[in-house]
């Protein structure tokens, strides 16, 4: 049986213009890693940043589930490098899976390692604790409960909404557990604010511009559940837009301002960006029609598919095509039941969305698909999509890119191997680093 360190080292071999740390980082994300007990944090009490929980859970077990790292958090993110990849340094958003073949732990002189298969492949880099993380609230409230910072400190993660309208197998996106994770961090009594208020938003944001000298936050995403109704009286536009309008008023211009909610008509796009907000994410989730209506139905059964892709090209009006940066979700293509059964088709497919919004001059990205065990993907799919999926997607998106004369998306850091922060997927390591914002 080919174990995961033959399938990387295949992969490195047969793709060898994709960058070996994006092999690895995609590998990571898709599957998830085991930290050994002594490589957890001490929570908010200890030197390394612990994970938010920022939106949904990204783990591969359910908190009950995972051990000591229910009550002792790993850490937010991990910087590797070196080891006999000679991996330049690569920032990858923990997703915790106990049963993985890759585990965090020291080496026999005490250095934090990422093992394969039993075999040392890279150093371990840990997030420091950040200053604004030691300070709390009036109310007593932690920043990293309202106001969370990702990729290396460069993104504030605004879940101001922390539950979705959509509910319920007809409803729910199938891949989402949004729901799910505000429900068993509440079950566990974890504080996790349904709503965050204004005035709290306002007061974290103001210990992070004060503690944060070194200016390492760059950007906020406003975001949450979608909203068919109403919160606290005000529909999605105008919900999500009064956190921006006071951020905007009390910080002009300190953070670029970006917004993750539905596909909006042209008037609520219009209003975020008179609130300030300078990038927009009207997320498609994935291309293909029927994966579409089976994966999101709520959003097919409000919207519909081609209304939402047609108020995706009418917001470039709003913000220009550059700020419009809709995100899919990489891997549930090939999700059983009804996915594609072959990565061939699954990237055809994939490169086909590409290529209708880039060739707009919309630029997409992508996160990489946790299959998180309490959503009908995840459940069906423990292991995710295949690995070369995700590696050849990678580089098809550069070559659509290239081919429509594009550059990296604007607010996501530095592109490049060894230089990229984003996260959730490798999509920014594998960009030239020559291109810019
Ligand atoms: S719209 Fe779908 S992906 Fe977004 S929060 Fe709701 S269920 Fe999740």
């Amino acid at each position: 049986m080919q174990s995961r360190t033959d399938l990387i080292e295949d992969l490195m071999g047969r793709f060898p213009h994709v960058p070996r740390e994006a092999v690895i980082k995609e590998d990571l994300l898709r599957g998830g890693l085991a930290f050994d007990d002594s490589a957890l944090t001490d929570n908010e009490n200890g030197e390394v940043k612990p994970k938010s929980y920022f939106i949904f859970s990204f783990d591969h077990r359910t908190l009950p589930e995972l051990g000591a790292a229910a009550l002792r958090r790993p850490p937010e993110e991990i910087v590797l490098t070196g080891g006999p990849y000679e991996l330049r340094r690569t920032v990858v958003s923990v997703r915790t899976n106990p049963d993985s073949p890759y585990r965090v732990k020291p080496d026999e002189d005490g250095r934090l390692r990422l093992f394969l298969d039993g075999r040392a492949i890279a150093e371990v880099g840990l997030p420091p604790m950040p200053d604004y993380y030691r300070h709390t609230l009036a109310n007593g409230k932690s920043v990293m409960e309202v106001a969370p910072t990702i990729q290396w400190g460069y993104l504030i993660y605004l879940t101001v909404f922390r539950v979705c309208q959509y509910f319920g197998a007809k409803e729910e996106c199938q891949y989402c557990d949004i729901n799910h994770n505000w429900r068993q961090h509440k079950k566990a009594g974890r504080p996790y604010t349904g709503v965050k208020p204004v005035d709290e938003v306002l007061e974290a944001l103001a210990i992070i511009d004060r503690y944060d000298t070194a200016r390492a936050s760059q950007a906020y995403t406003l975001t949450g559940g979608s909203i068919t109704s109403k919160v606290d009286g005000l529909a999605e536009a105008d919900f999500y837009g009064r956190y921006a309008q006071a951020i905007e008023e009390r910080f002009p211009g300190r953070w670029i301002g970006k917004v993750v909610a539905q596909a909006l008509p042209r008037e609520d796009v219009q209003r975020f960006h008179d609130y300030g907000i300078r990038i927009y994410h009207p997320n498609y989730e994935v291309w293909d029609k029927r994966l579409f209506e089976l994966y999101c139905p709520g959003k097919e059964r409000y919207v519909g598919r081609e209304e939402w892709h047609r108020r995706i090209l009418e917001s470039a009006e709003v913000f220009g095509p550059r700020n419009v940066i809709p995100n899919f979700v990489a891997g549930v293509e090939m999700a059983a039941p009804h996915g594609f059964t072959s990565v061939d088709e699954a990237i055809d497919s994939t490169a086909e969305g590409l290529q209708y919004f880039m060739s707009r001059g919309i630029t997409p990205r992508f996160t990489t698909w946790c299959p998180e065990p309490t959503t009908p993907l995840g459940r069906a799919n423990p292991q995710g999509a295949p690995l070369e999926y995700h590696i050849r997607l990678l580089e098809v998106y550069r070559a659509t890119m290239e081919a429509n004369g594009l550059s990296s998306p604007p607010g996501y850091g530095p592109p490049g191997p060894g230089r990229a922060v984003f996260s959730v997927s490798s999509f920014m390591d594998s960009l030239p680093a020559e291109s810019t914002d």
